[in-house]
């Protein structure tokens, strides 16, 4: 992965740039994201926070409160409805930017699938990587930076 990284929504009105490299990548396979990518599983990567900004245009955000309770905030383009990155208020100096919108998504290294119980069955998963049932477990992923991960410690 080479940064720094450039993404935009599907129209191009909104547009991203990503100067630091991501935590992990992953997909996950989860309701929500289905829905959200409509698709069969959404392209995640955890980035830093203060790493990713909008270099053009506007997004718009909407809030939702997830299973865990936490509140999801995610960024769209109000032109095309292509849905950008996220945060999860528990941890605020992480974004999840969604990858299938960089404009190499090809470079990303996804290492891990997460909430592969709702996966759909034609998909076969490379039995190398991660792969959890439910959420990933990234702690592994922030060895050198836990306190963004775990910010209560
Ligand atoms: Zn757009
Ligand atoms: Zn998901």
């Amino acid at each position: 992965m080479v940064n720094p990284m450039q993404g935009e929504c599907q129209c191009g009105q909104v547009k991203y740039e990503l100067t630091k490299p991501a935590f992990v990548a992953y997909t996950c396979h989860c309701r929500a994201c289905q829905k959200l990518s409509s698709s069969a599983f959404n392209l995640c990567m955890q980035v830093p926070a203060e790493a990713l900004a909008i270099s053009q245009g506007n997004a718009a955000s909407r809030v939702r409160v997830a299973d865990s309770g936490n509140e999801l905030t995610s960024w769209f383009c109000t032109a095309c409805g292509s849905a950008l990155f996220a945060q999860n208020s528990a941890r605020p100096r992480i974004r999840t930017l969604y990858a299938g919108t960089l404009d190499n998504p090809e470079s990303v290294e996804v290492s891990a699938h997460i909430w592969v119980k709702r996966k759909l069955p034609w998909i076969i998963l490379p039995q190398e990587h991660r792969i959890f049932e439910g959420a990933g477990d990234w702690t592994e992923d922030y060895a050198d930076d836990m306190s963004r991960y775990k910010p209560e410690g």
